[in-house]
């Protein structure tokens, strides 16, 4: 007998969480609330995969129902950000799109409309970075009690079709964890596993088994996003996630534009190599 269920053509339920099988489903058989768990939404960022991957087997769901995914699985595979397009832009209704991360965001969608909540591991490809949260309208109450130094809000007015973003359109919580630099993801597995189950024991699926976080956080603000308007866009000098701009400088140049930095700001995400139109930093305070 199998104990697989076909939802659609591109995915199935299945008792093992493999690349091959990608999306699993736990069902308690008792009452309680439904969530997803994604890791691989951008292929590269493996501290959530492996944990996804470590977890799947030991997690025992007292109550409701846990979707464990395994987002991009190509992505995964190939150990790319995308195979062709950014899928965390594409959670958005009415999606048409004909790529294969159009499909899955589709079928992703299909399962975060049935859920409560959606806990989403994501990493920066900053070499020099700290291990941040992103939260929207429905989750900065559970972004204080994990244990990321940085939690951050109004990301959802920048990043339309990100599954956060998308949660937020359904009334729904969802975190997005930023598990450190995707060049030390072995050190950040314990970081993600530890928020897992955090998550878990929130909304009651599991018996408690971890301490919620009892460290201060800074809380950050995101006000804007940088867009390459021309191929002479580049910044002043490295900068590093979270670093502080100082008051006054010309932090980076655009052609003939200069960027200002104002009081008490930060810059995340600096990215000189990305086409025009492409997000090449991010604001926050
Ligand atoms: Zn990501």
């Amino acid at each position: 007998m199998s104990f697989c269920k076909k939802i659609n053509s591109a995915y199935h339920v299945c008792m093992k969480l493999t690349l091959d099988n990608p999306i699993l489903l736990k069902d308690s058989g008792i009452p309680g609330k439904t969530v997803a768990i994604f890791a691989g939404v951008h292929g590269n960022e493996k501290a959530g995969v492996h944990a996804l991957e470590q977890l799947a087997d030991k997690l025992d769901i007292k109550r409701g129902k846990l979707y464990l995914v395994l987002a991009n699985p190509e992505a995964i595979k190939a150990n790319v950000r995308e195979v062709n397009i950014n899928l965390n832009r594409l959670f958005l209704k009415g999606n048409t799109g004909a790529e294969p991360e159009d499909v899955i965001a589709r079928n992703l969608m299909s399962i975060l409309d049935q859920c409560d909540a959606l806990l989403d591991l994501h990493a920066s490809n900053s070499k020099n970075t700290k291990p941040f949260i992103i939260f929207n309208k429905f989750s900065e109450d559970i972004s204080r009690l994990m244990n990321f130094e940085i939690i951050s809000g109004g990301w959802s007015n920048f990043h339309q079709g990100s599954s956060d973003e998308y949660m937020e359109t359904l009334g729904k919580c969802a975190l997005c964890l930023e598990c450190g630099s995707v060049f030390e993801s072995e050190k950040n597995v314990p970081l993600a596993i530890q928020s897992i189950k955090q998550f878990l024991q929130y909304f009651d699926l599991i018996d408690r088994s971890v301490e919620y976080n009892s460290e201060p956080q800074v809380r950050l603000n995101i006000f804007k996003v940088g867009i390459k308007e021309t191929n002479e866009f580049k910044f002043s000098k490295h900068y590093d996630d979270f670093e502080m701009l100082k008051e006054g400088e010309i932090f980076a140049t655009d052609g003939n534009k200069k960027y200002v930095a104002g009081s008490n700001e930060y810059i995340i995400f600096p990215r000189e190599n990305k086409p025009i139109g492409g997000e090449v930093f991010v604001l926050a305070k």
